[in-house]
C-alpha cells in the first residue's frame, strides 16, 4: 500500500476532518434536518448509515436502497459529501450508482476476509475511484485491518483511510469498544500516508464521552473524527446513547484543542535529545542484566538447578511493582516491563542449560 492518496484533497490539510451524520437513515426528514443543521455549522461530509449490522434479528436493519434518493437530495441541497457503509456487492453496486461520494467498512465487516474481497471485487469490477474509509476489526487485530485495508487497495482504490472505533470486550466498561491506542498509532507508523480517523461514538457508546477521546485522538494527531450526529438523538432508532445534535456537535469541535503540529520547538527538540539519551542508558542496562542473568544460568547449569525458581521470580516482581507505585508508576506497566524482562532472561538460561536455542 504505498501509493495511498489524501482522501479528500481539496479539503484543508492542517484541520482534522470531521464526518458527522446520524448513525442511521430514518426518514427523509430526519436526515435532510440533521443534514440541514450540520451543514450550517460547516460540516463538510455527512455519514448516515442505510444498511445496519445489527447484533440481534429484529433490530432496525436499516431503511436500505429507499434511503440513497435522501442521500442525493443532502448533495444537492447543502453541497456536502456524502457518504454510507457497505457491506456486500450489492450494497456497493447502489450506492455508486446513487452518486455516494464516500464508502466506508464497519468493524464486522472488516474481520471477515470473505466480505472484503466481495467489497473489493465489486470496487474493482465497477472500476470505482470513490474514498472507502475501513474501520478496525471489532478484535484488536492489526494484521486483519491491515489486510482488509489491502484487498480495497488491490481493487484499485488508491483513497484509503482507517478509523479506529475501539474493540469489544466482554463485560461492563467505561468504554462501549475499548481504545486501544497503541494499534492505530502502530498502523500509522507502517503507513504514514494512512489517513486515520478516530470514531468517539462508538469507541464511547455515550455522549458525555464525546468530547474527551475526540481530544485525545486529535492529541495523538489522528487525521480527523467521525461523529454520529442526529436532530433528535433522544429519538433515534440505533444507537442514540452515543448520538449527539448538530448544535451540540458545533459546541464540542469549538472547545477541542487544535495543537500546532508545525511549531517544533527548541525546547521540543531538547527534550527529545534527552529521551534519546536515556533510551540508549536503558539499552545499556538491560544488556548489563541480561549478561547477569546468563552467569546466573551457567551457575544452574553447573549446579543442575531448575530455571525458574517461582518464589523469587514472584518476589522479585511485588517489590519492584511496590518501588514502581512508590515513584508514581502504574504497577500495571511495572508488572509488563518485567514480564518482559524477565521472559527474554528465562529464554537465554533455558537455551544455556540445554545447550542449545529453544526449539532446536
Ligand atoms: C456505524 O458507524 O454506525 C457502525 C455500525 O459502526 P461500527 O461498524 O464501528 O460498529
Ligand atoms: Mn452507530
Amino acid at each position: 500500500m504505498q501509493d495511498i492518496q489524501p482522501l479528500f484533497p481539496t479539503l484543508d490539510a492542517s484541520k482534522p476532518i470531521i464526518i458527522a451524520g446520524p448513525c442511521s437513515a430514518e426518514t427523509e426528514e430526519q436526515v435532510l434536518t440533521t443534514a440541514r443543521e450540520l451543514a450550517a455549522n460547516g460540516i463538510k461530509i455527512f455519514r448516515a448509515g442505510i444498511w445496519k449490522p445489527r447484533t440481534h434479528p429484529g433490530g432496525f436493519e436499516g431503511v436500505g436502497e429507499a434511503g440513497l434518493p435522501w442521500l442525493k437530495k443532502v448533495k444537492e441541497e447543502t453541497g456536502m459529501m456524502v457518504s454510507t457503509e457497505v457491506a456486500t456487492r450489492q450494497h456497493v453496486e447502489q450506492a455508486l450508482a446513487a452518486g455516494v461520494d464516500m464508502l466506508w467498512i464497519g468493524a464486522r465487516t472488516s474481520a471477515n476476509p470473505f466480505a472484503m474481497q466481495e467489497i473489493a471485487d465489486a470496487l474493482a469490477a465497477a472500476g470505482a475511484d470513490v474514498p472507502v474509509l475501513v474501520k478496525n476489526p471489532v478484535n484488536p487485530d492489526l494484521e486483519l485491518w491491515i489486510g482488509a485495508m489491502q484487498r480495497i487497495y488491490n481493487a484499485g482504490i488508491r483513497r484509503i483511510g482507517a478509523i479506529h472505533r475501539g474493540f469489544s470486550a466482554y463485560g461492563k466498561h467505561l468504554y462501549r469498544n475499548l481504545p486501544q491506542w497503541r494499534i492505530p498509532i502502530e498502523l500509522r507508523r507502517r503507513f504514514p500516508k494512512l489517513q486515520v480517523f478516530c470514531d468517539p461514538s462508538h469507541i464511547g457508546g455515550k455522549r458525555e464521552l464525546i468530547a474527551s477521546i475526540s481530544q485525545q485522538a486529535l492529541d495523538m494527531s489522528f487525521s480527523g473524527l467521525i461523529i454520529e450526529s442526529h436532530c433528535d438523538p433522544d429519538c433515534a432508532w440505533s444507537d442514540k446513547a452515543q448520538q449527539i445534535t448538530p448544535e451540540v456537535l458545533n459546541f464540542i469541535l469549538h472547545t477541542l484543542v487544535l495543537r500546532d503540529k508545525s511549531t517544533s520547538t527548541e525546547s521540543l527538540a531538547l527534550l527529545r535529545q534527552q529521551i534519546d539519551r536515556i533510551d540508549d542508558e536503558l539499552l545499556e542496562l538491560l544488556d548489563k542484566r541480561m549478561r547477569v542473568a546468563c552467569e546466573i544460568g551457567q551457575y544452574k547449569k553447573e549446579h543442575s538447578m531448575p530455571v525458574i525458581q517461582a518464589g523469587r521470580y514472584n518476589d522479585l516482581m511485588e517489590r519492584r511493582v511496590h518501588s514502581a507505585e512508590e515513584l508514581g508508576m502504574s504497577a500495571d506497566f511495572m508488572r509488563a516491563i518485567l514480564a518482559a524482562i524477565h521472559e527474554e532472561s528465562v529464554r537465554k538460561q533455558i537455551e544455556i542449560v540445554n545447550g542449545h536455542p529453544l526449539g532446536k
